[in-house]
C-alpha cells in the first residue's frame, strides 16, 4: 500500500510518499480502507522529532474510511461500513481503561504519535477504536472531527466544568481546537470571546457563534477582555498557544477563574506568579485528549448537526509536503485534510 512515512526527523522534506507492506490485522482487529485523514499540529511535532517515535514511522491521527476486513473475534461491525477512528491507543485492561479514563492509561498515546498512524491506504486497529458514522458526513468531514473535538470537549466539559452562561475566552479561534471550543461553549450558552490574526478569520469565528473577536496583532487581549466583561475577566480561558499568550491569558481570568491548556504551539516554558495564583484563587489545569465516553458524547452532537466540522483545504496524500507547509503557515480556518481514496 501507499503511505506517508518519515525515516528521519526534520522539515517537510523528510515526508516520503512510498510503498510499504500491507498491515496484517489480528483476530481482534478491524482493517480500515482509509479515505481521509486530517492534519493536526501533532503531525508537525512528530515530524520534527518527539521522544517515543520509532523510525520509520507512519504519521496521522484522524482517520475515516470503510471497513475492509473484520477479525474473527470482532462482532457488531460489517465490511463496507463507513467508520471513523478514535484517535487514541490504550491498553483496554488496566484499572484506568476499565474506569473509562483511557487518557490516564500508562500506555496511552495519540494515534500517529508513539504508534503508526493513518496517512496510509490501510490501517489495522482494535475494534474498540472503530466508530460507524452516518451519511450526513462525508469522509473528509468525518476525519476532521475526532482529535480536535474530543480535545476541546475534555477541556471545557471534563476539566473546566463549563456551566451555562459563563464567559469563555478561546485563544486561536481559527485553529481546529478553537473552532471546536467556540461551538461547544455556545452549546452551553456561554458568552464566547475569541482571538485570531485577521478580521476575515474573526468574521468566520463569529459565524460559528463567537460573540466577540479580538485581533491579537492589533489589540491587547486582556485590555479587550476587561472592556467586554466590564473589568470582571472571564470564567474560563481555553489555552493551546503557549508562551506567546500565557501571561495575557492569566491576566484575562476573573477571580477564581479557570485556565485549561492542551498545547504549547509557540513554546512551552512560561512563568507563574504564585501571589496571583493564590490571591486571585486561579485554577491552572492541564488537559490531554479525552476519553472514549467523551469522544462518543461529542460525536453525538456532530452527528445530530449541533456541532459542525469545518474543513479548510483538501490535499491528495501524494502532496503531503504541501499540506504540512500550509498548516505551518497558519493560513487556514478549519482543518487541513489528506485525501487518501483509491
Ligand atoms: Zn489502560
Amino acid at each position: 500500500m501507499k503511505a506517508v512515512r518519515i525515516h528521519q526527523f526534520g522539515g517537510p522534506e523528510v515526508l516520503r510518499y512510498e510503498d510499504v507492506p500491507d498491515p496484517q490485522p489480528r483476530k481482534d482487529q478491524v482493517l480500515v480502507r482509509v479515505q481521509a485523514c486530517s492534519l493536526n499540529h501533532l503531525d508537525l511535532w512528530v515530524r520534527k522529532g518527539l521522544p517515543g517515535v520509532k523510525l520509520p514511522h507512519i504519521l496521522g491521527s484522524d482517520v475515516a474510511g470503510e471497513i475492509a476486513e473484520i477479525g474473527e473475534y470482532v462482532t457488531g461491525l460489517t465490511v463496507g461500513q463507513r467508520v471513523l477512528v478514535a484517535p487514541m491507543h490504550f491498553c483496554q485492561h488496566c484499572p484506568k481503561c476499565l474506569a473509562g479514563l483511557q487518557n490516564q492509561c500508562r500506555e496511552f498515546t495519540v494515534l500517529g504519535n508513539a504508534v503508526d498512524g493513518g496517512n496510509c491506504e490501510l490501517i489495522a486497529l482494535p475494534a474498540a477504536n472503530i466508530i460507524p458514522f452516518p451519511d450526513v458526513l462525508d469522509f473528509n468531514q468525518a476525519a476532521s472531527v475526532p482529535l480536535v473535538f474530543v480535545t476541546a470537549w475534555h477541556m471545557l466539559v471534563g476539566i473546566a466544568r463549563v456551566r451555562p452562561g459563563q464567559t469563555v475566552l478561546i485563544l486561536g479561534g481559527s485553529s481546529g481546537v478553537g473552532i471546536a471550543a467556540i461551538q461547544i461553549a455556545k452549546l452551553f450558552r456561554c458568552r464566547v470571546i475569541t482571538t485570531a490574526g485577521s478580521e476575515a478569520k474573526l468574521e468566520k469565528a463569529r459565524g460559528l457563534g463567537a460573540d466577540h473577536g479580538i485581533n491579537h496583532y492589533k489589540q491587547k487581549i486582556p485590555d479587550e477582555v476587561r472592556k467586554i466583561t466590564n473589568k470582571e475577566g472571564v470564567d474560563i480561558v481555553v489555552e493551546h498557544v503557549g508562551a506567546a499568550t500565557w501571561e495575557e491569558s492569566i491576566k484575562s481570568l476573573r477571580t477564581a477563574g479557570t485556565l485549561v491548556t492542551c498545547g504549547a504551539t509557540t513554546g512551552s516554558s512560561v512563568g507563574v506568579d504564585l501571589r496571583h495564583l493564590f490571591a486571585r484563587q486561579l485554577r491552572l489545569l492541564g488537559s490531554y485528549m479525552g476519553t472514549m465516553a467523551e469522544l462518543n458524547e461529542v460525536l453525538g452532537h456532530i452527528f445530530a448537526g449541533r456541532l459542525k466540522p469545518v474543513v479548510d483545504h483538501v490535499f491528495p496524500m501524494s502532496e503531503v509536503r504541501a499540506a504540512h507547509e500550509y498548516l505551518e503557515n497558519s493560513q487556514m480556518f478549519g482543518k487541513v485534510m489528506i485525501e487518501v481514496g483509491q
